[in-house]
């Protein structure tokens, strides 16, 4: 049976074939565009000339806006400006979804391999870190012993308390969880909160170790929590052989990228 969506239609690896081979990327074409935002549903005008940029797209811009996703909503190409009066698209966002993905729980999971790399994936909710004209600032990561999870024994690690993990299963009920991939035992995932947090983590048989969230919350938080109990829902009730590399994607999330990249979609 084929399943779109797979809650317990009792085949974890139904399958959806997408044939998504990105266009080249055209040569970019000077303009003004009107990008409403996400957010609040503002729309503002933006100079850009890095771009050919058409109705749709989903860009970043700099100015008091940077870091919110805005969609284009009009193109100008005929103008005269004083660009010192406008701020500009800095990125394009992201969001290319090739190769083969199954549906199994709430996610549709790919085990191609590059199917969607977390840089890739980051490309489609993030403004790039650093842009030309923008002042560099220096970052300085440090990390201290990450957290160390047995998938079988969440409930039981130490340091999780009880509001915590109630925090984090709201957090995977609604989907929050957007993004997990894992290559080589690396693991990276993408949780939306009040802004989005990457956690980082390593995956070894039932352990889940060097575990790290970006996030302020200074101890097991309910993101490291959330990927944790995602995975272990993705391998004890969903079947997910963790032991292979894979890429999960939300659902909600998958089809609407796959409404802006495929061209050809079978079901
Ligand atoms: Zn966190």
């Amino acid at each position: 049976m084929k399943s779109i969506l797979g809650f317990g239609t009792g085949d974890p690896y139904a399958a959806s074939e997408m044939d998504t081979a990105p266009a080249a990327a055209p040569d970019p074409v000077r303009s003004l565009v009107s990008v409403r935002f996400i957010d609040d549903g503002r729309v503002l005008t933006y100079y850009n000339d890095r771009f050919a940029l058409e109705p749709g797209d989903r860009v970043f811009v700099s100015g008091k806006l940077a870091g919110k996703i805005g969609e284009v909503e009009k193109v100008v190409t005929k103008f005269r400006i004083n660009l010192a009066d406008y701020q500009r698209v800095i990125a394009k966002a992201g969001g290319t979804l090739r190769g083969t993905f199954e549906s199994l729980l709430d996610k549709m999971v790919s085990f191609d391999g590059d199917a969607l790399s977390p840089d890739e994936f980051r490309a489609w909710i993030l403004p790039p870190k650093h842009w030309d004209g923008q002042e560099e600032t220096e970052e300085q990561i440090i990390v201290g012993d990450g957290y160390e999870i047995p998938l079988s024994e969440i409930e039981e690690t130490e340091e999780v308390s009880l509001s915590v993990i109630e925090r984090a299963l709201d957090y995977c009920r609604s989907g929050r969880v957007a993004y997990i991939g894992v290559k080589n035992g690396a693991g990276t995932a993408f949780i939306e909160g009040s802004s989005w947090y990457e956690v980082n983590f390593r995956l070894d048989g039932d352990l889940l170790t060097e575990m790290y969230c970006e996030c302020p919350y200074p101890g097991l938080c309910k993101h490291l929590l959330a990927v944790a109990l995602t995975i272990r829902a993705l391998r004890d009730i969903g079947g997910l052989d963790t032991s292979r590399d894979f890429a999960a994607l939300d659902s909600d999330r998958f089809w609407s990228m796959a409404a802006r990249s495929a061209r050809r979609i079978t079901l």
